[in-house]
């Protein structure tokens, strides 16, 4: 970083700052902040972002210019499509350029409702202009309503809200092993988790101590001890890692991020036997499964599994505002007790009227049978692809993955071009999930498109 002040005769001060980064490729980028300072006190402030390579200076498109920016002041922890959204709505987004393109991803399943939804819109404006967070030292007149209505939703009997998914895995951890302790008195210290190979629920040290990839984990321990991991879909390893101090079995009913895995029929069946028969809890991390995204309401329906613990998110607040939560039977929640577990925002009334709001566009709109039957279409039209790259096509409602032979980034990339945003997973997995309110007409569309690139 550089700097120049200039003092003018009429007293106002200007200030240039420069801030420079240099890429892979040797272009340089220069963001120049140009600052001045009047006798009225005021700031106007002008940014100009340059772009710098062997063949000379010139000034950056309204997109390269805030990715350059972006790259200059964030952590980079993401590698996105270099477009830059400026809105939203449905199924549809816009880039500041105003191209307009599907979203297949829709915010990884946060955003089933579709974006900027109005009744979601709506409420988040009227809720704020009334109260937004009051703590949890005194109560609110959401939170009750929320937890009774997502109870019913998810024939449970007792929610605890918190904010991202990741915070609600921790959660039901903890409940998992308070249980473990004080109900099946499990030795003190000794009750483990068992998870699965390939998982993917969330970021925490906690979490990434137990996943099975690599670079989730890579120089961020030491981990927390007391979980196992096991195959997916594998009902004898599982059996295999029970013992007396199992207190619980996390998984995903699908697992999305590793690549759209769906286990082999009757599995989660089984697991949910084995675990009724052992006196071990099921947790269903239903993160990004949950709220329709698979055809049924959640992902262990297709099984009629219906779990020991939900851990929800994402879709839950329809993407205005985090709100995550575990549900479950009382007597499992009724571990916790007051000091013993909470969060700041967990349970908030903005958040929890966001989720009321949410959880009926879900049911008023049948989201649900729409995801069922858009999904099921779509999941025909794109087994009918046929290019050599192709390995399998698989998916259940509208969570569909094609998986390549070869890295899946390349096809995004002509994908995003053509106006049909969708991100690889796991390298070679092309994941598509747009939001549930998206149009037969739009799929017809985004059906094209996938013929044009795998053409
Ligand atoms: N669990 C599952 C299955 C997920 O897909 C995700 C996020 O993608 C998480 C947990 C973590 O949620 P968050 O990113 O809100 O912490």
């Amino acid at each position: 970083m550089s700097g120049t002040v200039k003092l003018t005769a009429s007293g106002t001060e200007a200030r240039e700052t420069h801030f420079m980064s240099r890429s892979a490729s040797g272009a340089e980028t220069l963001e120049t902040h140009v600052m001045s300072r009047t006798e009225s006190g005021t700031d106007a402030r002008e940014t100009h972002f340059m772009s710098r390579t062997a063949s000379g200076t010139e000034t950056l498109s309204a997109t390269d210019a805030l990715i350059a920016r972006e790259d200059l002041w964030g952590a980079h922890n993401y590698h996105p499509l270099d477009l830059v959204i400026e809105k939203a709505e449905g199924a549809w987004v816009t880039d500041v350029d105003g191209k307009r393109y599907l979203d297949c991803l829709s915010a990884y399943s946060a955003v089933n409702q579709g974006h900027c939804h109005p009744r979601l819109l709506a409420t988040m404006i009227e809720q704020a202009s009334r109260v937004t967070l009051t703590s949890r030292a005194f109560h609110n007149d959401q939170l009750g309503a929320f937890c009774e209505e997502l109870a019913e939703l998810c024939g449970m009997e007792a929610v605890l809200p918190m904010n991202t998914g990741a915070e609600a895995v921790e959660t039901a951890i903890k409940a998992a092993r308070r249980w473990g302790y004080t109900r099946r008195n499990i030795p003190d210290g000794l009750a483990t988790i068992i998870a699965f190979e390939n998982n993917f629920h969330g970021r925490t040290t906690t979490i990434v101590g137990f996943s099975s990839d690599q670079s989730y984990r890579e120089n961020f321990g030491p981990f927390a001890p007391g979980f196992v991991l096991v195959p997916y879909g594998d009902i004898a390893a599982v059996r295999a890692a029970m013992n007396a101090n199992t207190c619980a079995v996390l998984i995903e009913p699908i697992q999305c991020e590793a690549g759209v895995i769906i286990p082999p029929d009757g599995f989660l069946r089984e697991l949910s036997e084995l675990c009724s028969a052992q006196s071990v809890l099921l947790i269903a991390d239903e993160i990004q499964t949950g709220l329709g995204r698979t055809g049924t309401m959640f992902a262990c329906d297709h099984d009629g599994v219906k779990p020991d613990m939900y851990v929800l998110g994402k879709a839950l607040s329809g993407g205005f505002y985090p709100v995550s939560a575990v549900v479950s039977r009382r007597d499992i929640l009724d571990v916790f007790d007051p000091g013993s577990h909470g969060s700041t925002f967990g349970g908030n009334p903005l958040g929890c009227a966001v989720a009321r709001t949410a959880m009926q566009v879900l049911q008023d709109e049948n989201l649900v049978a729409r995801s069922a039957e858009q999904g099921s279409w779509l999941l025909s039209q794109a087994r009918t692809l046929k290019h050599p790259s192709i390995k399998n096509v698989r998916g259940r409602g509208l969570m569909i993955a094609i998986e390549l032979h070869e890295p899946a980034r390349p096809y995004c990339e002509a994908l995003k071009t053509r106006g049909m945003l969708c991100k690889e997973t796991h390298g070679t997995v092309i994941r598509l999930s747009p939001p549930l309110v998206v149009s037969r007409e739009d799929l017809e569309w985004a059906v094209e498109q996938l013929g044009v690139v795998f053409g």
